[in-house]
């Protein structure tokens, strides 16, 4: 193969491209009809970092050390650090293609801050902090991205009150990155092309509520009633600009990194370790209080947990933490137990959680890196985890950290279609395997430590 153009569609789920909205979208549906498709599995933990590296890599979070945005610093009870493009030392299947001299063309793809060099060029992704600090491979690249849309935007503030402005913002990125995108294809010159549009994820988690009828909190006849039609359907009319520019013979691949869906609650990890005994506050907090500041008893606490999507679990163990004081031969036994009372959890009304608790080590075979002692997914991910404490009872209708109206899903999404050669095949795929199945399209072989396979698409 000579080109293939790759759209990662971030947080797409199989049911709203493949399903309610198609009809809606031409471009996509034209694709669709004529390509092969099916449900994209991704990786645990499904989020954005680490699953679009492990796609790109053809490695799992564990070799890679990556298990969310953030992570602990070693062993510390506070200090942290959010993952960028220094922390992945995988070669990607960028580099794999220009170590054979092949380009790459390669937009937004997270975390890609700050920019490396690549053989070809590169625009940073949402973790950018701002368009004045350098974004782009080569330096040069800068001034063009200015000249074709003026200022660029990485990303949106996503959860806030204020969903006009949002809803704007969020349309006018993805207008630009595209305009960017459609600009690049048409005048450099690649094999390979990759972009990444972060709004899908952004629309989802700030308007979930609005459009899905089947939300807890879904209101008949609101103002976003329609916006995912609205969304998707200026992402399609994009598409066809950017088919277009990338030229009539080019197969494309869409892709996403995990779903979405509902949410329906938080779950407090923090004070349900309280209340079960594991972890012990030196005084009750003064209200809601991020557990970074709350005033933790370490010397009587044996685990503490983080919020997010899923939550992760650390023990406090001798000869590790600062302050540890779980002997490291009862930590089998504390995890046994932790994992026992996580698996009988019950939600809010009293049904049972269909919860899930993994060891990394098991999970991933090596887990290298900054990661946690367990890792909890809490009803299926549909409740997310709150860290904070200081909440009147476990369980939260809302997110602790801001509007948020979605969670992640396992199940994203692929379509493959080559102009030259139409299919009509479902097939499923892995995070895994993408990389892999990258690298075969262009005829290349599969390095050793990739243990994924190639999926053959045509
Ligand atoms: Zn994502």
């Amino acid at each position: 193969m000579e080109k293939l153009l790759v759209i990662g569609l971030d947080s797409v789920p199989p049911d709203l491209l493949f399903g309610k909205l198609l009809d809606s979208l031409p471009n996509t549906k034209r694709l669709y009809r004529d390509g092969t498709h099916g449900t994209l599995e991704t990786c645990h933990p499904p989020i954005t970092v680490p699953a679009w590296m492990v796609m790109m890599t053809g490695k799992n979070p564990g070799a890679l050390g990556i298990y969310g945005f953030r992570h602990r610093r070693g062993s510390s009870y506070t200090d942290g650090y959010i993952v960028d493009s220094r922390h992945v030392s995988e070669p990607t299947v960028w580099e794999i293609l220009g170590e054979r001299g092949l380009k790459s063309c390669v937009i937004g793809l997270p975390p890609s801050y700050p920019p490396k060099a690549i053989n070809g060029c590169l625009v940073t992704c949402m973790i950018t902090p701002g368009p004045e600090k350098e974004f782009t491979f080569p330096q040069s690249l800068k001034n063009e991205v200015r000249r074709v849309v003026g200022e660029y935007a990485f990303d949106v503030t996503f959860r806030v009150e204020e969903r006009d402005s949002l809803k704007r913002e969020l349309f006018e990125m993805t207008k630009k990155r595209f305009k960017l995108a459609s600009h690049l294809a048409r005048e450099k010159d690649w094999n390979l092309f990759i972009l990444h549009e972060i709004g899908f994820d952004r629309l989802h988690h700030a308007f979930w509520k609005f459009f899905d009828p089947d939300h807890p909190k879904y209101v008949v006849g609101n103002k976003y009633e329609r916006i995912a039609e609205e969304y998707y359907g200026l992402f399609d009319e994009l598409l066809g600009d950017l088919l277009e520019a990338a030229g009539a013979d080019v197969p494309v691949l869409l892709l996403s990194d995990h779903g979405s869906k509902a949410m329906k609650g938080a779950f407090c990890i923090n004070q349900w370790l309280e209340r079960e005994g594991f972890l012990k506050l030196a005084r009750p907090p003064l209200g809601v209080t991020e557990f970074e500041k709350a005033e933790v008893d370490w010397t009587r606490t044996m685990a503490w947990g983080w919020g997010g999507y899923y939550a992760r679990i650390f023990l406090n163990i001798k000869g590790r933490e600062r302050g540890g004081i779980v002997p490291p031969e009862d930590v089998p036994a504390l995890k046994s137990e932790l994992k026992r009372r996580i698996l009988q959890l019950r939600d809010v009304s009293g049904r049972p959680m269909k919860n899930s608790v993994f060891e990394p080590d098991e999970l991933y075979g090596v887990a290298r890196g900054d990661k946690p002692d367990l890792m909890v997914y809490f009803d299926d991910l549909n409740w997310r985890s709150a860290g904070t404490v200081g909440h009147e009872s476990l369980y939260l209708s809302e997110n602790d950290t801001g509007p948020d109206d979605s969670v992640h899903s396992m199940n994203g999404i692929f379509l493959y279609h080559d102009p030259n050669n139409h299919q009509n095949q479902i097939k499923s795929m892995n995070a895994e395997e993408v990389a892999p199945t990258i690298l075969n399209l262009f005829g290349l072989p599969i390095p050793d430590g990739m243990k994924g396979r190639a999926v053959k698409l045509s």
